[in-house]
């Protein structure tokens, strides 16, 4: 490969992955629809990628956690591990989104199927009349 079609397909590639990944500007964004749990679908798992990769953004998050989470708790005087509850939520949520898309991918298939079914009778019906 030249050159020229080196730099080609590497700027390419960098394209492709700003698109695919989410920035930091956008994951503050979401971060208080995140808490509010109404975060899914791919939003949510470029949510929980940026999440695990960018400390600035992790650490961002354990704040608006600790800011929203604490101040509610310190007024009914609960007692509370925060840290903790926000590493469960992230787990919790992590399962949620592997849940979904294993739903997904089963819907998927059962559609691909229904439509192979509904080609196979057609052919029958072909076949005999
Ligand atoms: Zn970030």
């Amino acid at each position: 490969m030249n050159d020229a079609r080196r730099s080609k397909s590497k700027r390419k590639s960098i394209r492709t992955r700003r698109k695919a990944a989410m920035d930091c500007k956008e994951f503050m964004k979401l971060v208080p629809l995140w808490l509010d749990g109404r975060l899914d679908g791919k939003r949510g798992v470029k949510f929980l990628e940026h999440m695990e990769n960018c400390k600035d953004c992790n650490e961002e998050l354990h704040i608006q956690y600790l800011v929203r989470e604490g101040t509610a708790r310190l007024e009914n005087g609960d007692n509370f591990n925060l840290d903790r509850e926000l590493s469960d939520k992230v787990a919790l949520y992590r399962k949620k989104l592997h849940r979904k898309h294993i739903e997904n991918v089963i819907i998927y298939w059962m559609e691909a199927i229904a439509a192979l079914a509904i080609v196979f009778i057609l052919v029958l019906v072909f076949v005999k009349m």
